[in-house]
């Protein structure tokens, strides 16, 4: 039987691996498990090829990350190279990490917690869940489409053709950026990638909007669809899966006449960057306190939407038990020391992954 472990940490993304660092540090016993075949395989499985890593900080954080090391540098490295970073560092410190195992139920009580995956089981006190978020939101139309791509798994596919990609947030721009570099430096393309967002307004951080400001007058083929929505998947004369969009102009002349302009695209041209929602199902069969969103008491999430509870240290309210990084965002209930319940941004960011580890572990070596 193997002996009990101080913690288990699921996941090998930056949070994950920001826990391990600090517990070896601190001398405690850990294991990471991770599912995929590598380190870090979240952000291999996400980010477009090439894409520039931020070092972003959310707003209102003003500390040094807590781990240097973790940090991606201020010249905004490819993320293959942010990723050799992190395997160089992994191996220097020789972290204990078991890869292609996967997480599935916990059962016991702090502190004699039993840690089942679908290699084994483990004896552990402390479990930290740093296993992201990749639960892509719906795109709500009728025919949705499991032909709609939610990434790029290479660019080089999109050469030649119009494409069209969704989405007001950071991880469409790079998306946009990324496609619309390929097809400029691709020999005679002239397609375009069409960037549709529901709203008006677009929410990217200074650093994206830099990149793409950059791509634009380089020659980059954008076109920008505000106030677009996406309205019914439809299959053509030719049998193609399409997805249909429109945007709207308001009633014209301030009578009932609506005038629209729609484009239609194969959905294997489509990629959605609608952002993801927080593993609520996982949450519920561990039995984890979550609140539902309802009336005004959530800024960020939507009504329905259900919100885990947790402390200021992460900790479920399940002892012993703490969520952090992607796996909480966007946002979260927390429970204040003063007893107020309140929901908590929650910004998807590598620092916050690593700021929620940091947190997270004051709190087990106090104990
Ligand atoms: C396109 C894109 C661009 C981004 N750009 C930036 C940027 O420039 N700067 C920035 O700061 N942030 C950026 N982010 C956000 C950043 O990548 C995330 O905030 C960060 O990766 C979250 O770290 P994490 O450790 O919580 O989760 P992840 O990095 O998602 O890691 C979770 C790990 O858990 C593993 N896992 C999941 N389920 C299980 C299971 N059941 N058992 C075992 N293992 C499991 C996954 O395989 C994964 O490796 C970007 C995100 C995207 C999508």
């Amino acid at each position: 039987m193997i002996s009990k472990l101080d913690m288990i940490i699921i996941g090998s993304g930056p949070g994950g691996l920001s826990a391990a660092l600090l517990a070896k540090k601190a001398s405690k016993s850990y294991l990471i498990l991770e599912k995929g075949k590598k380190i870090m395989q979240g952000i291999i499985d996400t980010y477009p090829k090439g894409k520039k890593v931020y070092p972003t900080m959310p707003k209102g954080f003003e500390e040094p990350f807590p781990i240097p090391e973790v940090k991606p540098p201020e010249d905004k490295i490819p993320v293959e190279q942010y990723i050799e970073q992190i395997n160089a560092l992994a191996f220097e410190q020789n972290l204990n990490i078991h890869l292609n195992e996967e997480f599935r139920e916990i059962s016991g009580a702090f502190p004699d917690y039993i840690v089942k995956t679908d290699k084994g089981s483990y004896p552990t006190r402390n479990l930290i869940l740093a296993f992201g978020s990749n639960i892509p939101n719906d795109l709500g139309i009728y025919g949705e489409a499991k032909t709609v791509r939610r990434n790029i798994e290479n660019g080089e596919d999109y050469i030649g053709i119009n494409v069209l990609v969704i989405g007001g947030g950071n991880a469409a721009a790079d998306v946009v950026c990324s496609l619309s570099k390929i097809k400029r430096e691709a020999k005679d393309d002239t397609t375009s990638v069409y960037w549709a967002h529901i709203k008006e307004t677009f929410e990217i951080n200074k650093d994206t909007a830099r990149d793409l400001g950059e791509e634009i007058l380089l020659g980059g083929h954008i076109k920008i669809l505000q106030k677009a929505v996406p309205k019914i998947g439809e299959v053509d004369a030719e049998g193609i899966d399409r997805l249909y969009i429109h945007q709207t102009t308001s009633p014209a002349n301030g009578n009932d006449l609506y005038i629209y302009q729609g484009m239609s695209f194969p959905m294997k041209n489509v990629i959605a960057c609608i952002g993801t929602h927080g593993p609520s199902a996982i949450f519920d069969a561990l039995n984890f306190q979550q609140i539902t969103c309802t009336g005004t008491i959530c800024k960020i999430a939507r009504e329905g939407e259900r919100l885990l509870m947790l402390s200021s240290h992460f900790e479920t309210s399940r002892k012993g038990i703490f969520a952090i990084g992607g796996a909480i965002s966007p946002s979260y209930m927390e429970m204040g020391d003063d007893g107020i319940i309140k929901e908590k941004k929650h910004s998807n960011l590598i620092y916050t992954a690593v700021w929620d580890a940091k947190k997270v572990m004051d709190k087990i070596l106090q104990a």
